[in-house]
């Protein structure tokens, strides 16, 4: 119930202006929280949506009927999302200010780590209030803020993740997918599950299912290579995501079908906030306490996603969409998820997981082959059968090596099964060797009379 709220909100309000020296959009702020809206069920894996409290936040009187935006920040834990929701929050508060950074000593809050959010539930969190904005053709929409978070460490996680980012993605009208680094083989691979796991369950196909995707890279260190903001994310990616003649054709698939989802697709590079914020227990977000030129490219990255002239309106089906519709288009797509009628992700995750470990395998054999044929190919002589057994276990100890070594998907469990698998093949391999040796052993091979034969008169 939307009083309710609003009630509660107002009693934290006062509790701030009573407390006193807080800066004024400080107190705005207080009133708000973060809410989970969709929530990870532990024991069976399912996702279920929290439609009351969708509801309260969408329907509010003042916003319900306003076409809304829908900006979403996804990715793992421990990646800075928060961190980053909360100068979004500052820049909604302070709109109309040049300072909407905020003071140098104010800490963070919002979407904050701090104050016992540090459980790292997956799920998506939305910001329960609804920002109107006027754009500048007169209009006013609704903005609304999603934290969209999973891990990606494991077969099973990645399964359910799935889910929960085409969950995001189909409601999001700007997707920022928020990585460390750089961007990987794996998560682009991560991202073509969660666009077409999101496909899967759209009503029609379109030729563009899904809006703005961000790719948003935190820690960028090669500034020389490719400048900070979006101008070096967009020759970054360029790069990142062109499809090459010789590339691998799954390599090429994925970027193909990454261009094939989304409308508009840039990048943004950021670069690292400075110790205090990434090593620092006692850090409380603080401007302070963070690098300049992070600071500096805030300043660039938030109003391209936020300012009112930048706001991309959600769209399904190529009409604009209110909050009330965004309330039923996001129960149809969780009923989709729940029923029976999906195929699985994991077939798609796992198809891909078992391919990169069966051509790990043969590449591992293919090595231990080679070298057994040095030792006791065709056109070499006999050899001790121990000296034989040696070498068989140095040349499988180097195969398993090389099959380690090489980067696959799946795990660790995952992947031990296709070791083992290869181990096997390889003492199979050995026992034909092993047969193959014996057979050129005259004095062995003697012993059978129809050998003995063969040998006399070859
Ligand atoms: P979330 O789990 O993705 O929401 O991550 P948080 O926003 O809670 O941040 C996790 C930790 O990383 C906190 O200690 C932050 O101070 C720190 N952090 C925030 N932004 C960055 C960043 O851009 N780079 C690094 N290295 N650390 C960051
Ligand atoms: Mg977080």
């Amino acid at each position: 119930d939307v009083h309710g709220v609003q009630d509660m909100s107002i009693q934290k309000g006062l509790k701030v202006l009573c407390d006193g020296d807080a800066m004024p959009f400080v107190e705005e702020q207080k009133m708000a929280e973060p809410v989970q809206v969709v929530v990870a069920n532990e024991d069976d894996h399912e996702f279920v949506l929290d439609e009351v409290t969708l509801e309260r936040i969408l329907l509010q009187e003042n916003i319900r009927d306003l076409n809304v935006v829908v900006v979403s920040v996804a990715g793992a834990f421990r990646k800075g999302k928060s961190f980053l929701l909360d100068f979004m929050l500052r820049y909604m508060y302070n709109q109309k200010s040049d300072f909407w950074l905020g003071g140098n000593d104010e800490p963070l809050t919002g979407f904050s780590w701090r104050g016992g959010c540090e459980r790292e539930t997956t799920g998506i969190l939305a910001w329960s209030e609804v920002f109107v904005v006027e754009k500048p053709d007169g209009n006013k929409v609704a903005v609304l803020l999603i934290d969209t978070q999973g891990a990606f460490d494991s077969q099973s996680t990645i399964k359910d993740c799935a889910t929960l980012f085409a969950l995001s993605t189909m409601i999001s009208s700007v997707q920022v997918y928020n990585l460390s680094q750089n961007v990987q083989e794996d998560d682009l691979q991560h991202l073509q599950l969660f666009t077409e796991y999101g496909r899967l369950a759209m009503e029609e196909v379109y030729l563009k299912p899904f809006q703005s995707l961000v790719f948003l890279i935190r820690d960028w260190s090669y500034p020389y290579e490719h400048a900070y903001g979006l101008e070096g994310g967009k020759t970054f990616l360029e790069k990142r995501l062109q499809v090459k003649q010789n590339q691998h054709e799954e390599l090429q698939n994925v970027r193909k079908h990454i261009h094939s989802c989304f409308s508009n697709i840039s990048c943004f590079l950021l670069p690292h906030p400075g110790l205090k914020v990434a090593t620092n227990p006692n850090f409380d977000g603080r401007l302070n306490d963070i690098d300049h030129e992070f600071k500096k490219e805030l300043i660039n990255l938030v109003p391209l996603l936020l300012a009112p002239e930048n706001l991309v309106e959600k769209e399904i089906s190529g009409s604009k969409v209110t909050c009330r519709d965004l309330v039923q288009y996001f129960k149809a797509y969780m009923k989709i998820y729940q029923g029976e009628e999906l195929p699985h992700p994991k077939s798609m995750l796992q198809a891909t997981a078992e391919a990169n470990n069966l051509a790990a395998i043969a590449g591992a054999k293919d090595t231990y082959n080679k070298n057994m044929e040095q030792v006791c190919g065709g056109d070499k002589p006999y050899i001790a059968p121990t000296d034989l057994e040696h070498r068989h276990a140095k040349y499988k100890q180097d195969s398993v090596q090389q099959f380690r070594s090489v980067k696959k998907m799946g795990g660790e469990d995952f992947c031990r099964r296709y070791q083992e698998q290869l181990e096997a093949e390889l003492d199979e391999a050995y026992a034909n060797f092993v047969k193959h040796n014996d057979g050129k052993n005259i004095f062995y091979a003697a012993r059978t009379p129809a050998t003995l034969f063969a040998v006399m008169f070859s």
